[in-house]
């Protein structure tokens, strides 16, 4: 389907609540364009770059990128993107890095995935991904065709060397401490649609019936007012 308007879109969530999944299926049913930054920092960490190098650390030990370094490869990103639409995948993480994004553009809707930490935990130590694409699996609910291989390229599925339980409590705090305060940031500005849930494949119907009265809504506002 073809979007007539550019819509601009963030989607936010604890670690594991299910971003990734979502993510795909929103840009495989309406077009946008699907930027994660975890993504973008792993491939990085893969091809050895300099900046993957620097960040494999910081990363692996469950904690957040500074807010310069992230900002700037975000937003340098974005900008190759200018006439597009597109959907964030774990950024902005903090107050700061809203405020940067807000330099560049505002943000139509944002998509808070609110899943309990009970459930997390341990959904992420049975979790795999294909490094490449980002797509994830889950061995409980969410399996590959074949067992450790992807579905599209039938390349080998890892396990995210952040994905240990220590780790996961790390990722989580900083999630409260840091992250948080951006659902606060963007509900204040009337833009923050919360989906509550305990199962992906539960929640997705209604992120979906969202998405798609928000987005026939903009074609129509193209005619209107
Ligand atoms: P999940 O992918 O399961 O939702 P997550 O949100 O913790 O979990 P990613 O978004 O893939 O995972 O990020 C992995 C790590 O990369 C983070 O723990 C952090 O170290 C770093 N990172 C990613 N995005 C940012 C950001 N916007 N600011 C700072 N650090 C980031
Ligand atoms: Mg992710």
């Amino acid at each position: 389907m073809g979007l007539q308007t550019i819509f601009r879109a963030v989607i936010m969530g604890p670690p594991g609540s299910g971003k990734g999944t979502v993510s795909s299926r929103i840009s495989q049913s309406f077009g946008l364009k699907h930027l994660s930054s975890g993504d973008i920092l792993r491939a990085n960490i893969q091809a050895k770059t300099e900046l993957g190098l620097l960040m494999k650390a910081c990363i692996d030990q469950g904690q957040l990128v500074p807010d310069d370094v992230i900002s700037r490869l975000i937003l340098s990103n974005l900008k190759t993107m200018d006439h597009s639409s597109w959907l964030l995948d774990g950024f902005p993480r903090t107050v700061a890095q809203a405020e940067a994004l807000d330099t560049m553009c505002s943000v139509d809707t944002v998509i808070n995935l609110n899943v309990p930490f009970d459930t997390i935990k341990e959904r992420l130590t049975s979790r795999w991904v294909h490094l490449a694409s980002g797509r994830v699996y889950n061995i409980d609910f969410n399996p590959p065709k074949i067992p450790g291989l992807d579905d599209v390229t039938g390349e080998p599925l890892i396990q995210r060397d952040d994905d240990t339980p220590d780790t996961v409590s790390r990722r989580l705090k900083a999630y409260e401490n840091q992250t948080q305060p951006v659902l606060e940031y963007y509900r204040s500005k009337g833009v923050l649609e919360t989906f509550t849930g305990t199962e992906t494949n539960k929640i997705w119907p209604h992120v979906h019936a969202f998405l798609s009265k928000r987005l026939s809504g903009n074609q129509q506002d193209t005619g209107k007012a």
